[in-house]
């Protein structure tokens, strides 16, 4: 048995794992377009804030690779899928035949089709080669940063280059920052945090368009956004990820915004599985969804892999949830951001607001300590209407918040 596995990051390294529990024999190939042994894109700004050093970011070693008899691509991506022959072809011009085939090749950040978009200098904030260039920018001294896009990545970014003493200047198409993950009135809370450290914002504002330097046009000089010019010696784009599925044209997967999988972590075609970023799987709410997490991407590795090597596993559904830390504040969200209902709840340094249906819990926006945030997926993934929350289920399960919760279920009026 051959198992060919398309990427190396965490469904990778998960579906690994899952395979080589049950079968220590078979051949198992990773492809992977970076050169780079697996590494986590979430430490990625620790290591430009120079709070943890490069090495810190490798999931694995070298001899990982070896001792588990993986053999390897690294730096040499796959270009097309013939289903047909069973192979994978890849840039290199090899071409490599396989039994199973998992497709666990991650997201790729969109670059919005801005006007000088290509200069030296505009980057994004997804992958060590991203921090080696910011890093070298700051090196050869960057000053100042637009930010395109105000979600966690931007944020994270933003967290990373201020720290580094490079100023900020965030331009967001949307009326509020953290637009997916907190409302409005969560989102203000946050901005006027950063605002403080000195931070800039441009809201229902977009990039018309990049500028050079004077001295020399290919290199970032500034942006134009409405009628006015910000000055500008590097850009991030960090307007969001999408499933990376182009070299998956022509060859009848099926596929919406991301690869359509069963439960089972299988595509449309037999014998090639797909998991992580590049799928949409149902998330818990029973919506067929693109969900970029860690969790999501190794729990369905580690149901592709099971299921390539002949077990009927299930994987579980996407869980959505959304955690930033900006500049000494921190922001969690889980499930829905709007509700029939709502109530903000402030205490112990950190603000609440649950979004109710029908008394039921719907979501839950945070800002202030992540500690304790496991209560909230409790609150939140267990369903519980508010007359159901009482202070003992808190007081049981251990929450830490157990106060400010049982203040919300008194203030908030329930409808059955
Ligand atoms: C800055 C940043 C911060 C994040 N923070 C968090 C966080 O705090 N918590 C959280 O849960 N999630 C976070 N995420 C999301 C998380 O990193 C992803 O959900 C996770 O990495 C997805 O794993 P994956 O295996 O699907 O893809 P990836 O980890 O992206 O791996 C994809 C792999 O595919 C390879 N590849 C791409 N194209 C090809 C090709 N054509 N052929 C062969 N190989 C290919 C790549 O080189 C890579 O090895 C963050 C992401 C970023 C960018």
């Amino acid at each position: 048995m051959r198992y060919v596995i398309l990427g190396n990051g965490y469904a990778a390294l998960a579906a690994l794992k899952s395979i080589r529990s049950v079968d220590s024999s078979s051949s198992i190939v990773i492809v992977s377009a970076e050169k780079e042994l697996s590494y986590a894109p979430r430490a990625i700004h620790n290591y430009i804030t120079g709070e943890k050093p490069r090495a810190f970011l490798y999931l694995k070693t070298a001899d990982f690779y070896h001792d588990q008899r993986v053999e390897t691509h690294f730096g040499d991506k796959a270009i097309s899928i013939d289903p047909r022959n069973r192979k994978v072809n890849l840039e290199s011009g090899k071409a490599l035949e396989y039994d199973h085939l998992l497709i666990a090749t991650g997201s790729n950040v969109s670059i919005p089709p801005i006007p000088g978009i290509r200069k030296k200098n505009v980057t994004t904030f997804k992958t060590i080669a991203d921090a080696d260039e910011i890093l070298s920018m700051i090196a050869m001294g960057a000053k100042r940063a637009v930010i395109i896009g105000a979600g966690p990545i931007g944020l994270m970014a933003c967290n990373a280059l201020v720290t580094r003493s490079v100023e900020v200047t965030f331009v967001e198409v949307a009326k509020s920052i953290l637009p997916r993950m907190l409302d409005p009135e969560m989102a203000g809370i946050i901005q006027r945090h950063l605002e403080k450290k000195g931070v800039r914002f441009f809201l229902a504002a977009q990039v018309e368009q990049i500028l050079g330097r004077d001295e020399d046009d290919s290199i970032v000089g500034g942006v134009v956004v409405g009628n006015r010019r910000i000055d500008a010696d590097m850009i991030v784009v960090a307007t969001g990820v999408g499933p990376n599925i182009p070299f998956m044209e022509g060859i009848g997967i099926e596929k919406d915004r991301g690869i359509l999988v069963s439960e089972k972590m299988e595509t449309s075609i037999p014998g090639i599985y797909a998991a992580g970023d590049v799928v949409e799987y149902f998330d818990i709410f029973g919506r067929r969804n693109v969900v970029p997490l860690v969790v999501n991407a190794t729990r369905q590795g580690e149901t592709a892999g099971l299921n390539m090597t002949g077990f009927d596993g299930k994987c579980m559904p996407s869980m959505i949830f959304n955690a930033v830390e900006a500049l000494g504040i921190t922001a969690f969200s889980v499930g829905s951001i709007e509700g029939e209902e709502s109530s903000v709840l402030e205490g112990n340094g950190r603000i609440i607001k649950l979004s109710l249906e029908k008394s039921k819990v719907v979501g839950v926006q945070t800002i202030g300590k992540f500690d304790g945030i496991g209560t909230f997926f409790d609150i939140f993934n267990k369903g519980f209407a508010l007359s159901e929350l009482s202070l003992d289920i808190i007081a049981t399960r251990g929450f830490s918040y157990a106060d400010i919760i049982q203040k919300a279920i008194l203030e908030i009026p329930t409808s059955n």
